[in-house]
């Protein structure tokens, strides 16, 4: 934790710019223009120099007219507070909503607001997986579920479940279950 006695305006500007987790709980900023104030480590917009007020306590700023950010909840206490928890939460239900769509991490990146690198690496140290890898769970998932409960041969499916090409689907498939879709549909048939 840094010390919020011997902490200047720069310092906190430099923090509030950079999104550093380190000043969570230290300090807040309230932005003049949107009536609202974040947590140092908030992945909003980042506003500018001249619209920003600090406050060293929640209750001041929200005395002073702001109210706490939706994103970053800063009234909330928690000192386990996760910043990168709803970006993680926002990517996982883009995800099961669109699976069936080409993406790339780039625009989901841009989707929840933060950039593809900090978005692999928070998502993975929080999931455990990469966003490509979840997505990928969830296609084959959906996979298994349509070879089952459909009349769709694997080619059909693999389309369906937003693979731009077969191989890239068979691939994917054998990875995670060992056993070509066909395979698996054949294993699976009722007798
Ligand atoms: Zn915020």
């Amino acid at each position: 934790m840094k010390d919020q006695n011997n902490i200047s305006k720069d310092i906190m500007w430099e923090a509030t710019v950079s999104c550093d987790p380190a000043y969570d709980g230290i300090f807040f900023y309230a932005v003049k223009t949107t009536g609202i104030f974040c947590r140092p480590s908030c992945k909003s917009k980042v506003p500018k120099c001249e619209n920003v007020s600090f406050f060293f306590h929640a209750t001041e700023a929200q005395k002073a007219g702001y109210r706490p950010c939706k994103r970053c909840r800063p009234d909330l206490k928690s000192k386990n507070y996760d910043p990168f928890m709803p970006i993680i939460e926002d990517t996982i239900r883009l995800i099961e909503n669109n699976y069936d769509q080409k993406m790339l991490l780039d625009e989901m990146a841009s989707k929840v607001g933060v950039s593809r690198f900090h978005l692999n690496r928070s998502f993975k140290d929080r999931t455990g997986y990469t966003p490509r890898m979840y997505l990928e769970k969830v296609r084959i998932k959906k996979a298994k579920e349509l070879l089952l409960t459909t009349t769709l041969n694997s080619t059909e499916v693999g389309y369906q479940i937003g693979y731009q090409s077969i191989s890239s689907f068979y691939n994917a498939f054998k990875r995670s279950t060992g056993v070509s879709p066909s395979q698996f549909q054949t294993n699976h048939v009722k007798t």
